[in-house]
């Protein structure tokens, strides 16, 4: 699993409609301003929810490979805990930082409330290129960061899970490191493990098809038989292949996927078992035989009536919200939209359903990963997925009732639902002393 950069852009006031990063701290402060305008939420809790808990700087050394003794720097930022223990990736990447942290720290606070699991946010990272690791450097780098991190974290405190530059793999060495430690085998202490050691079955295919229900929950709600609904995936990776097929097997007509290099389309409707997903041969959508072949720009601006943006970050921005002729954007990828672009679909009556909702399936097995861990059983694949069906649907219609009642955006509407549950939860607990 991993859960891209977040980043949004600002609109600049220039004729040139470029857009000025906005970080992922921003974001997260922006989305909490405007949930908390539509609530009547205490402001010292608002106050209280700008600011991480916690953030914890951990020097992380390693001896390379040649004998060379390095040392890397490890974050762990801890949003908020009034809801359960902090929960949230763990990234190895160079653009980790402290302030990157915290601010995606914020945004898993918002996704697990908006999904009313009991968790509150948490992120975290080493900055360091994983590909400048070798196998070896990565297990000691990552059972050392386990390590300097074990006081803060635990399974009733802290639950890391994978996210960029990590995997499943990380996470077997990073639960075996800290359970060595605390002399008892503590599977609980980090989701999105193998299943042989504790994983969940349906772990690594949950986004995607978090975002297939999502967006045939979406396609039903504005009238559309799903049978007749085209759809468009940018990205044909985890969270885009999974969500594609799924969509497919369901009977809706995917037209056009797409991967880093270029979008294939059929408007007749793609077999989308036949292409190759980014994990079964990496960027080889554009191998595939179809009739015609797009840019991964034009992708976007297909007369499709699902768009699923699936790929990276930020690219519905200012300078293309206006092409876009979907009628309903469900955000794969974690901050494909960017806040100007974001307020131009608004205008011209473009939905779009947030990546908080929509991409939350992974987090949302990973607490199911976390209650077989502490429960010591195992689940079936189809109960997995009928959990995750059924908290789907739970909080799809928590959040659609608030865009009905209060006639607001299926962004703001998220937001709203997670922080009248995050503020109940902090006015109920009380602010001690
Ligand atoms: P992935 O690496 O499995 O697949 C990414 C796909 O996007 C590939 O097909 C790649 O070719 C394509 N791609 C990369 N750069 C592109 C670009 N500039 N334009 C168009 N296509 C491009 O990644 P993933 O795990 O599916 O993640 C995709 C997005 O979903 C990211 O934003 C990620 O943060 C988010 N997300 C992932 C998970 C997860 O568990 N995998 C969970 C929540 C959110």
């Amino acid at each position: 699993m991993s859960s891209g950069t977040v980043e949004n852009t600002e609109p600049k006031e220039s004729d040139e409609k470029t857009e000025e990063p906005e970080s992922a701290l921003e974001t997260a402060r922006r989305q909490l301003e405007h949930a908390a305008a539509h609530l009547d939420v205490d402001s010292g809790v608002i106050e209280r929810l700008k600011h991480p808990t916690k953030v914890h700087r951990v020097a992380v050394p390693l001896e390379r490979d040649d004998g060379e003794v390095e040392v890397f720097t490890g974050y762990r930022a801890q949003h908020d805990d009034v809801r359960g223990p902090y929960k949230g990736g763990l990234r190895f990447h160079p653009h980790v930082s402290e302030e990157e942290c915290v601010g995606l720290s914020m945004w898993m606070t918002w996704k697990c409330a908006v999904m009313d699991l009991p968790f509150g946010g948490g992120k975290g990272g080493v900055v360091v290129d994983p590909k400048s690791l070798s196998s070896d450097e990565k297990e000691k780098l990552t059972r050392r960061f386990a390590e300097e991190l074990r006081p803060f974290i635990g399974p009733k405190k802290d639950i890391p899970a994978p996210d960029m530059g990590t995997d499943a793999q990380t996470m077997a060495w990073f639960m075996d490191a800290y359970s060595m430690q605390e002399g008892e085998t503590i599977p609980g202490v980090v989701t999105g493990k193998p299943p042989v050691v504790g994983g969940s079955e349906g772990r690594d295919e949950a986004p995607g098809r978090s975002v297939a229900i999502i967006a045939r929950e979406a396609a039903d709600y504005y009238d559309y038989d799903l049978e007749e609904t085209t759809v468009a995936v940018q990205g044909f990776g985890s969270v885009g292949a999974n969500a594609a097929r799924l969509l497919d097997d369901w009977g809706a007509n995917v037209v056009a996927v797409s991967d880093v290099n270029g979008a294939i389309y059929d408007p007749d409707g793609l077999d989308t078992h036949s292409v190759p997903s980014h994990e079964e041969e990496p960027e080889a959508v554009m191998t595939h035989d179809v009739p015609q072949k797009l840019s991964n720009e034009k992708i976007l601006e297909l007369d499709v009536d699902v768009l699923v943006p699936a790929a990276v970050g930020n690219v519905i921005t200012a300078d293309n919200a206006a092409d876009v002729e979907a009628d309903v954007v469900v955000e794969g990828a974690n901050g494909p939209t960017t806040f100007a672009a974001d307020s131009i679909l608004q205008e011209r009556g473009v939905q779009v359903v947030p990546d908080i909702l929509a991409n939350a399936g992974g987090v949302t097995v990973s607490y199911f990963e976390w209650l077989q861990d502490i429960n010591r059983r195992q689940w079936s694949l189809e109960r997995v997925n009928d959990e995750l069906e059924s908290h789907m649907l739970s909080a799809w219609n928590d959040v659609r009732a608030e865009v009905e009642a209060r006639d607001v955006s299926w962004r703001d509407a998220a937001y709203i639902v997670a922080l009248s549950r995050i503020a109940e939860a902090k006015s109920t607990r009380g602010l001690w002393p």
